[in-house]
């Protein structure tokens, strides 16, 4: 019995030696290896992934893919991998788009999510999006046979540790990120991080309400496409995520911010907002304009900028309303001479 456990043990072991040695380009197309034993799949940029974590005590899996399809890549890359099952399948969220291949994996696998995730995909479930990909293709609807809602069997509260084998999960909570239950993954000896959609390439993820999206395009639409550049459009986005800029209409600003190469430097730099940047146009504008010109521009935007408490405690002051008389008589005269 000993020996066989320890003969067991050995052949497992050189499975995931051998597991090593395969490139992620041997599993098939869209796998990218992260470290060893980590491959991450994902057909397109920006897709929802799925990554598979081999441990000496069976497979962990973080979400199922897009789409079926993913997801049977992805058993059959395991396949090639190990002969050991999916232990664990970690959600880093509840949407149909990283949980609708659950049921290639689970049973045996037992899904882990944040708590309300269970909640979350009944409420979400909609049987329509199932038949609308099954009726693109017989190999499409080949890939549902099988098909049923599968939710996770284990929800945790803020945080969880999960040890499989070799390898230790610490599973956070993201409260506000995305969806209602949003999971960040690192595996701390590994020094790998899942982010949930808390981060992603040139992507505007912290929209809660899809909606919004096309406001936030619209407006981006508006800039010269001279201005867009790849640089500019990534400090948006990051600008964006990071919830620096939180109304779609002060992109407009950046027709004005672009023009001008003070601001626009202030603006790609990491400290730069639009606010921050909208000043320093102002304030190169204000340099160009010397002398008598400068100093009037000066007067009105302090006339301008004047609060409203300032206002009310200078009502009555005869002083100043005698300096506003004159200056009124001045500017009417200068208007004249400087229009003859
Ligand atoms: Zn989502």
């Amino acid at each position: 019995m000993k020996t066989k456990l320890a003969l067991g043990n050995l052949v497992v072991a050189f499975c995931l030696f051998l597991a090593t040695q395969l490139t992620a380009q041997e599993l098939g197309p869209h796998f990218k290896k992260i470290k060893d034993g980590i491959f991450t799949y994902a057909e397109k940029v920006n897709d929802p992934n799925c990554t598979i974590i081999l441990t000496q005590d069976g497979v962990v899996l973080i979400d199922s893919g897009n789409n079926p399809p993913d997801s049977l890549a992805v058993m059959k890359a395991i396949k090639q991998l190990t002969p050991q099952p999916v232990r664990y399948l970690i959600n880093t969220e509840p949407h149909s788009d990283h949980t609708t291949g659950h049921f290639v994996f689970s049973p045996p696998a037992l899904i882990v999510a944040h708590q309300g995730a269970t909640d979350s995909m009944k409420k979400a479930f909609n049987p329509k999006r199932n038949e609308k990909l099954m009726a693109e293709s017989p190999e499409m609807r080949e890939t549902f046979k099988g098909f049923r809602l599968i939710t996770p069997h284990i929800e945790y509260r803020d945080k969880m540790s999960l040890n499989v084998g070799d390898r230790s999960f610490e599973l956070y909570y993201l409260k506000n990120v995305h969806s209602e239950s949003d999971s960040a993954i690192w595996l701390p000896k590994e020094r790998v991080l899942f982010t949930a959609a808390s981060v992603s390439v040139k992507r505007f993820n912290n929209l809660r309400e899809p909606g919004a999206a096309i406001t936030w395009a619209r407006e981006l639409r508006g800039v010269s496409k001279t201005l867009l550049t790849p640089s500019i459009v990534d400090a948006v986005v990051q600008k964006v995520n990071q919830k620096r800029i939180t109304n779609s209409k002060d992109l407009r600003k950046l027709r004005t911010i672009l023009r001008d190469p003070v601001a626009k430097a202030h603006f790609i730099a990491d400290e730069g907002n639009i606010e921050s940047a909208s000043l320093r146009i102002a304030a190169t504008e204000k340099k160009t304009k010397l002398g008598f010109v400068g100093e009037l521009d000066a007067a009105v935007s302090a006339m301008r900028s004047m609060p409203w408490t300032e206002l009310e405690k200078l009502k009555g002051d005869s002083e100043l309303l005698k300096t506003i008389d004159d200056a009124k008589t001045l500017l009417d005269n200068l208007r004249k001479t400087l229009s003859s």
